[in-house]
């Protein structure tokens, strides 16, 4: 076989099919979120970026800085193994119990990012459970997916944040057969969310362990950003709660919380936990400081709340199709189209200096294609403004569809 002349045709297959990636070349500023210098065909521009799910502007905040600084100079660069090996360190104790706090759970164990936690911890744990069946929702991650499948149980998929359907599902299954419900808090495309108590009710009813994907909604929710477990305060009813530290935090890793006995089982079974190198001590110094500064500092929630809400608002002032579906941080507007999609996008870029990345099939369902904007507290009305005026150029320049 010709390998390379095999991947060339698949490659060439992805661009016909309107699916091939280009990454932007941005070179952040920190002390000036959002500002970016992007960098295209040798020549530099200076962008304002609308779409990072760095929701807080944690990445760069003075007092994650310093803590990564003084990590790494106190501790060193890498962490020098798996947890096993010489790669638990202080700070990773210190952080796991930081977690296991904030979410009201006795435990919680660190993995190397988001994706590797839901595809460990969920394959594990069914796994491990004799004869485990699975209740997934239809629009769960890739993350959530792979751990369902590396689990190799039978698996459920309930329509889209339907308790009725689960309520279906669950009823279909033998009620001693040991269950998993597998859901997100918040869906980070259309910025709704799961009806979480219902979904704890019909466990406690149909006798299911529950896992929650709080990807979206760490360090954005609830009085402590504990997440929407905390707001609706449920976060004791659910089996597992997962997070990052890479979006509402602004670094990388990723962690799930819940009983100790769960949390050990996790820790001894999981390949994705165990045959790893850990996170390394600097970023584990600074998820420390991020995580007790998003803790106790209520004000940027509330702010994050507002700048989302104003820029809402203002697009509905605009006439422009904003997705009412979100009721959250996120502020999808429609386009419906790959192709315009794509040119909206460079169009903003090139144009206008504003990076807001296409949301095209497979992400999103053919004809609901999208730009999804994450406005964080960071982000001045005049940004907004700006912001706006250029969309309302880019629609009209296209002929995009206005609201109906
Ligand atoms: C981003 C994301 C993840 C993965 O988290 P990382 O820390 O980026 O690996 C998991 N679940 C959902 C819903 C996500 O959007």
């Amino acid at each position: 076989m010709n390998y390379e002349a095999f991947f060339k045709k698949s490659v060439a297959q992805i661009k016909t099919e309107g699916r091939y990636r280009v990454f932007a070349d941005l070179e952040r500023h920190a002390g000036d979120y959002p500002h970016a210098t992007n960098r295209r065909h040798g020549t530099k521009k200076e962008v304002v970026v609308w779409c990072s799910n760095d929701y807080l502007g944690m990445s760069q905040d003075p007092i994650v800085l310093d803590a990564l600084i003084d990590a790494a100079k106190s501790y060193g660069c890498g962490s020098g193994g798996t947890r096993n090996i010489a790669g638990t360190t202080h700070l990773h104790v210190l952080l796991e119990e930081e977690l296991a706090q904030l979410h009201g759970k006795s435990a919680a164990l660190l993995f190397t990012s988001g994706f590797v936690s839901n595809d460990a911890a969920i394959s594990t744990i069914a796994k491990l459970v004799p004869n485990c069946v699975i209740f997934s929702d239809a629009l769960n991650h890739a993350s959530m997916i792979a751990g369902i499948r590396n689990s190799g149980c039978k698996k459920k998929i309930y329509n889209h944040c339907d308790a009725e359907h689960l309520e279906k599902l669950l009823g279909e299954v033998d009620i001693n057969q040991p269950k998993l419900i597998v859901f997100e808090s918040v869906y980070s495309m259309d910025g709704d969310v799961s009806p979480i108590s219902k979904i704890c009710d019909l466990a406690d009813r149909y006798n299911a362990m529950t896992y929650v994907d709080e990807v979206h909604a760490v360090g954005l929710y609830g009085e402590n950003g504990g997440g929407m477990s905390e707001l609706e305060g449920v976060a004791d009813r659910l089996t597992v709660i997962e997070g990052t530290l890479a979006k509402g935090f602004g670094l990388c890793g990723g962690y799930i919380a819940g009983s100790a006995a769960l949390i050990d089982a996790v820790r001894s079974n999981a390949p994705g936990f165990i045959f790893t190198t850990t996170l390394a001590p600097p970023i584990i110094g600074a998820a420390i400081a991020s995580v007790r500064y998003v803790r106790v500092t209520n004000e940027l929630r509330v702010k994050h709340q507002e700048r989302s809400n104003t820029l809402k608002q203002m697009i509905r002032d605009a006439g422009l199709p904003l997705m009412e579906e979100s009721v959250t941080h996120v502020v999808p507007i429609l386009v419906g189209h790959p192709v315009l999609c794509r040119q909206a996008t460079d169009m903003l870029l090139m144009d206008y200096g504003i990076y807001i990345q296409p949301i095209n099939y497979p992400t999103v369902p053919k004809g609901t294609e999208r730009l999804r904007i994450t406005p964080t507290p960071l982000h001045t009305d005049e940004l907004m403004e700006n912001l706006v005026h250029a969309l309302n150029q880019v629609w009209e320049r296209l002929q995009i569809q206005q609201a109906a």
